[in-house]
């Protein structure tokens, strides 16, 4: 296990309406580890990411973070979410300035780092388009770019290609572990999709719902890059079908 960069403890969610989110998460992250929650909708995969991200307050347990000296993990942690939520009426430029500005960086002095962001997502030439002009796949770069332009030490990722067909998914997928070997983030990544997990993951965490919880955590023990010779081998297909079964098991004692 590589240093560590957070625990969960016997983390609990109960929201205001009596949801139990979340009961008894435990786990750990290690840096520069690409971790997947996986499970079915309702198992609370974004109410634990949103607790990390200190979007949302834990009912009970506790997230302890590795302390690096000078170094705010909140504000050291970029989000991705399902949508690229941009803002229409800013250039893809003003979009990723945005975190930056946030914190009092000037458009001028914000220029280097967000021209090299965007290029580390394959669109330094878009800087000037707005959103409305971009593809789906390309909007959702332009928030991986945003997300990356502050240079965090974890990125947080909620279900971000779902809504993408297939070959785009493929493709962000490859860009993305592109990123996390480049950058040398953690990356924590919530999915419900069993073939997803396996290929991008180095651990899978499972989970079941009603009452969201832990139920296995199965290493992905392959090295990068991965590639399409992955998706396609045996070994792929094997593991595959141990996450399913982790999964299933867990839905046949509490369907
Ligand atoms: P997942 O991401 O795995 O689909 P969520 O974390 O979104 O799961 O939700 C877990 C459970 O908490 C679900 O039963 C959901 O309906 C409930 N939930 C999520 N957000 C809220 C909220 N703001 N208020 C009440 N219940 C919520």
């Amino acid at each position: 296990m590589p240093a560590e960069l957070l625990e969960l403890r016997d983390v609990g969610k109960r929201y205001a309406n009596g949801t139990v989110a979340l009961e008894h998460l435990s786990a750990k992250v290690g840096e520069h580890e690409f971790v997947s929650f996986l499970g079915p909708s309702g198992c609370g995969k974004s109410t634990a990411l949103k607790m990390i991200a200190g979007l949302a307050p834990i009912s009970s347990g506790e997230i302890r973070w590795s302390t690096v000296a000078g170094r705010d993990p909140a504000s050291d942690t970029s989000f991705v979410f399902q949508e690229p939520t941009l803002m229409p009426w800013a250039s893809v430029f003003d979009n990723v300035w945005l975190p930056l500005r946030l914190k009092g960086v000037s458009r001028a002095d914000a220029r280097a780092d967000v021209a090299a962001a965007l290029a580390t997502v394959g669109l330094d030439q878009f800087a000037e388009v707005y959103p409305r002009e971009l593809s789906g796949g390309m909007k959702m770069r332009v928030s991986i770019a945003r997300a990356m332009v502050t240079r965090p030490r974890l990125l947080l990722m909620d279900e971000p290609f779902a809504a993408l067909d297939e070959i785009t998914r493929f493709k962000l997928n490859n860009d993305t572990l592109d990123l996390w070997q480049a950058s040398r983030f953690t990356t924590l990544f919530v999915t419900h999709s069993v073939y997803e997990a396996v290929y991008l993951s180095t651990r899978i965490v499972v989970m079941a719902a009603r009452p969201g919880r832990v139920v296995a955590e199965i290493a992905v023990d392959e090295p990068y890059p991965r590639s399409e010779a992955f998706r396609t081998s045996a070994r792929y297909n094997a593991l595959c079908v141990e996450v399913s079964g982790a999964l299933q098991a867990a839905g046949a004692t509490h369907g």
